[in-house]
């Protein structure tokens, strides 16, 4: 099981800025959960305390049954993908999505394996041996994703992933992206500001204000339309 709960978290920043204030949630298994709000209400800290790339001050976070405050990021079992690539410039395809299961010795014919079948699935399969900068902006991002992917972790963390990709790319990622999440059936929690995002992806939104959870509900209901 790889539902999340979040049990009233806060984050106080060490400039004394209260950033996240008695977060209450609990997401299901499996859930693909939107979290929408105005720049700088707190969305990134929130995921980045999930993720364990930031300390949380107070409150406890449980991934599964676990109590994670204090487990490193790396053993979360959580991959995170951000709007900028983050790609290593001077790696192929194929090395930067192998990179990861490098770092965790992952024996080298099970690498090969993991990093065949996302490419698969992510359809780029032809693109493996080339640099970054030989690739379009949604061929990055597909290999992004695909780092994430062959770690086969049982929560996605997203940040505006496609936010720098051009209206069309978007919109196809977005139902790529909705695929994905029915095919790896995994926990995805997605960070975005644009309302057609928010609207077609999700089970679940919730909506962030000034480091506060104001409202937790089916698109629907929060966008008002029948
Ligand atoms: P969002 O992702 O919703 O745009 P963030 O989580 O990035 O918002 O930021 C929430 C608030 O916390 C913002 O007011 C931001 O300026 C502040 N903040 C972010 N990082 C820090 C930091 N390291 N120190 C102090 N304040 C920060
Ligand atoms: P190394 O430890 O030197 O990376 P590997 O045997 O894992 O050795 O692979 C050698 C290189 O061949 C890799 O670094 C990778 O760039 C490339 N490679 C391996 N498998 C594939 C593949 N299916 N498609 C494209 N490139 C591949």
């Amino acid at each position: 099981m790889s539902g999340l709960t979040l049990n009233k978290i806060n984050k106080i920043y060490p400039n004394g800025f209260h950033a996240v204030k008695d977060f209450d949630l609990e997401i299901e298994d499996k859930e693909f959960i939107i979290f929408v709000g105005p720049s700088g209400c707190g969305k990134s800290t929130t995921l980045r305390m999930i993720a364990g790339l930031e300390e949380i001050s107070s409150g406890e976070l449980y991934i599964g049954e676990n109590l994670v405050n204090n487990v490193a990021p790396k053993d979360r079992d959580i991959a995170m993908v951000f709007q900028n690539y983050a790609l290593y410039p001077h790696m192929t395809v194929y090395d930067n999505m192998a990179f990861g299961l490098k770092m965790r010795k992952v024996p080298k014919a099970d690498i090969k394996e993991k990093v065949e079948a996302a490419a698969k699935i992510l359809g780029i399969e032809d693109l493996l041996k080339r640099k970054p900068k030989q690739l379009s902006g949604g061929q990055r991002q597909r290999v992004a994703l695909g780092r994430a992917i062959v770690r086969e972790p049982k929560v996605f963390l997203m940040d505006e992933p496609l936010s720098n990709l051009d209206a069309k790319l978007r919109v196809q990622m977005r139902a790529e992206l909705s695929k994905l999440h029915q095919k790896l059936k995994t926990t995805i929690i997605y960070v975005t500001h644009d309302q057609t995002e928010a609207m077609t992806m999700g089970t679940r939104i919730v909506v962030m204000n000034d480091g506060i959870v104001q409202q937790v509900a089916d698109p629907q209901t929060i966008y008002n339309y029948p």
